[in-house]
């Protein structure tokens, strides 16, 4: 195709004709963004109930963050960690002291924070807690999801992640999400850890018991095995608290870090872990060209503050409650659930009527912008500076969809 007739092509159909089709997304393409809207290139505006998997919690382009930005921009923005930086530091400090952990190490999307993640426990198997070499176990959930590398999906158990990208690394076993005494059968002197998400985001929304994570904490304290916490998605304030693990009491040996720590503008992540447990790290073990960049940790650093001086934690925890109130009041035979902590919200829809995929077509054709999830989920997942009046008209949105489906 000469390069003439490629410009006449919209640059959805462009996406289309160039872009590997490793997405389904729907069909509407948006050109600009500002708090909890978005707008396509027709002008037309939507709520934005999707937040970018969560990594838009502080609203698009949020002031105070593009401020922050453009500041640095002015100044340096990388030089990589063979130097020291003026804002590295101050960024770093600031994530440790609110999550209560001693050390991290930056890196750029959720999935390398996870790799480091699992690279901490594994060395900390063999250089402080003795296992053989090679043999060190970690222990993750059915249903997981910590994000799409080799690693990663090799300890996935969702078919399609880990179909035609074999082999995989060893060194994971399986236990199912939510039951703590699976985990204490599966723990064996070779266990360097048990990751797990508070909330399983892309398995569908998955709230376990109250309680299982602090009892999951004592069967590690107990049997000397590393608790990693995947707060990704729920970190941050999404579920109503800074860290989803507080609403067990439970402060992990490790966390991860990733999404909403960019501001929504770019891509952040950490794993912040205990001194013992970072301590196994020496210089040239493990690093990232882009890691804790001079942008990354200006931006960073701001999404921190923002989220703790505009109370967005407080703000995910009263509107999260109130908007699943309202939408347990729906009473639609299309919802078979309603599901999620503060502003992490799953609908279950009953499939007899429809996928959620019908549901979100609707939805947007009405303004409402969301994705499904594990085929029947609908995620409700706004910016975190959504006010009442915003759910209010998302909630009249999903009423006259479900009324729309189920009459048919
Ligand atoms: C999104 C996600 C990841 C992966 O993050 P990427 O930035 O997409 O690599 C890891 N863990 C959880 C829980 C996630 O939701």
């Amino acid at each position: 195709m000469n390069p003439k007739m490629a410009s006449k092509m919209s640059p959805m159909d462009l996406e289309r004709r160039y872009s590997a089709h490793n997405y389904e997304p729907l069909p509407v393409m948006l050109v600009r963004g500002e708090g909890v809207y978005v707008w396509d290139d027709k002008g037309k505006r939507y709520l934005d109930m999707m937040s970018a998997y969560s990594a838009v919690s502080h609203g698009h382009l949020h002031p105070r963050l593009v401020a922050a930005l453009t500041r640095q921009l002015g100044r340096v923005a990388v030089t990589s960690r063979a130097f020291y930086s003026d804002t590295l530091g101050p960024f770093l400090e600031r994530a440790c002291t609110l999550t209560g952990q001693d050390l991290a190490i930056p890196m750029n999307t959720g999935a390398e924070a996870v790799e480091t993640a699992l690279k901490t426990v594994r060395k900390w198997a063999y250089k402080v807690k003795g296992v053989a070499a090679d043999q060190a176990e970690i222990i993750v959930c059915n249903g997981n999801f910590h994000g799409r590398t080799i690693a990663i999906v090799g300890m996935s158990t969702e078919p399609q992640y880990r179909d035609g990208f074999g082999p995989f690394p060893a060194g994971f076993k399986y236990v199912p999400y939510g039951d703590a005494a699976a985990l204490r059968a599966a723990i064996t002197p070779n266990t360097a850890a048990f990751l797990v998400e508070p909330i399983q985001g892309e398995g569908g929304i998955v709230v376990p018991p109250p309680g299982y994570l602090a009892e999951c904490a004592r069967i590690c304290r107990e049997h000397n095995v590393l608790l990693i916490c995947d707060e990704v998605q729920t970190g941050l304030g999404r579920t109503g608290r800074l860290l989803a693990c507080e609403h067990d009491g439970v402060k992990p040996d490790g966390v991860i870090l990733g999404k909403a720590i960019g501001g929504g503008l770019l891509p952040v992540s950490m794993f912040l872990a205990r001194k013992e447990v970072m301590g196994v790290f020496n210089p040239g073990d493990h690093g990232s060209t882009f890691g804790g960049n001079f942008l990354a940790a200006a931006v960073g650093l701001e999404a921190l503050n923002v989220l703790v001086e505009e109370d967005l934690i407080g703000r995910a925890a009263t509107l999260g409650e109130y908007f699943m109130e309202r939408l347990r009041t729906l009473h639609s035979p299309l919802i078979k659930a309603v599901r999620g902590k503060g502003l992490l919200i799953g609908v279950e829809i009953d499939p007899v009527y429809c996928t959620a995929r019908d549901v979100c077509e609707e939805m947007m054709s009405r303004g409402v912008l969301s994705k499904d999830t594990h085929g029947t989920v609908v995620r409700l997942a706004p910016p975190l500076v959504v006010t009442k009046e915003q759910i209010d008209e998302a909630v009249a949105v999903i009423q006259r969809v479900v009324d729309s489906k189920s009459l048919r």
